[in-house]
């Protein structure tokens, strides 16, 4: 459930891809302390349906949900425009929808890596752009982009997934910079591996690609990153949006928390 506790009752955070793993999890940590929220993501209608009226009832939260796709920058525009005028302001962003795809450089679909430069870094773009003229004119903001340890090391394999990362990190550096006097912060949280659907699906992939089984990929190629040996949970994500978006966060700008069990020390 999270320890850690931030009043944030009566701000508005938009989670993008939010319907699924992290994102659903950090948008329901946000609503436990007090923030109204905006889902986005994709999926089953019903599905969405119930955890959007859950965190409602659950969190006695606005809790709203829209359906813009990633890769459409005039829907990613129209997520934050709804934002701001169903709850009146814009808070919290936090850029979380991304994929993944595993394969050698000379076999990786060329759509696929245009699909993850489309969700996991331009979307960021879109989305800070539409979002920071709204925190401006609110006088505070907090941006915190979702990356990943790959935004800081490469794996063999995912070389989109790693170029987009690499991206996020060094966009957020940029905007950090530009909004650092309007009360603004852009930061990122750079998870290690999180055992998510996202996580599971390229259980099979990586085993394919590296000739291996499925139990090896969890022990010998996830974990054997992550010198803790254990997935990041969703709550030490959790801890570190918290801080981030809290008044003690405000001087922490154009940085990235890693919570990746000591994976980039090596
Ligand atoms: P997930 O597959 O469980 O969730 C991804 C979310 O993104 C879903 O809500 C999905 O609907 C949404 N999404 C995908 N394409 C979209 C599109 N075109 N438009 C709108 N939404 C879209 O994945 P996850 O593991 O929870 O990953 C969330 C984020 O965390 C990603 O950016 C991922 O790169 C990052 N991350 C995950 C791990 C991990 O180990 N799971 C580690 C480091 C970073």
């Amino acid at each position: 459930m999270g320890a850690v506790r931030v009043d944030l009752s009566g701000q508005t955070a938009v989670i993008t891809g939010s319907t699924s793993g992290i994102g659903a999890a950090l948008a329901e940590g946000l609503a436990r302390n007090g923030a109204n929220i905006v889902l986005n993501g994709l999926g089953d209608a019903g599905e969405i349906e119930q955890l959007r009226a859950r965190i409602a009832s659950e969190h006695s939260v606005t809790c709203l949900y829209h359906p813009s796709n990633m890769l459409k920058p005039d829907e990613i525009a129209d997520l934050i425009a709804f934002a701001k005028k169903e709850t009146g302001r814009l808070d919290i962003l936090v850029n979380n929808a991304g994929i993944q795809h595993v394969a050698p450089i000379d076999e990786f679909p060329t759509e696929k890596w245009d699909a993850i430069i489309g969700i996991n870094l331009s979307s960021v773009f879109h989305a800070m752009r539409a979002a920071v003229p709204v925190m401006k004119a609110g006088g505070h903001g907090r941006i915190v982009n979702i990356a990943s340890a790959h935004a800081l090391r490469a794996s063999p394999f995912k070389s989109a997934y790693i170029a987009a990362k690499h991206g996020v990190y060094g966009l957020t550096k940029a905007v950090a910079l530009e909004v650092a006097q309007a009360g603004i912060t852009a930061n990122c949280i750079n998870p290690g591996y999180v055992k998510t659907p996202l996580v599971e699906n390229q259980i099979a992939d990586t085993a394919k690609s590296r000739g291996i089984s499925e139990e090896e990929v969890v022990n010998d190629v996830m974990l054997a990153a992550q010198p803790t040996k254990k997935f990041v949970t969703y709550d030490q994500l959790l801890g570190a949006l918290l801080y981030l978006v809290s008044d003690d966060g405000a001087n922490v700008n154009g940085n990235a928390i890693t919570v990746d069990g000591g994976w980039t020390a090596k």
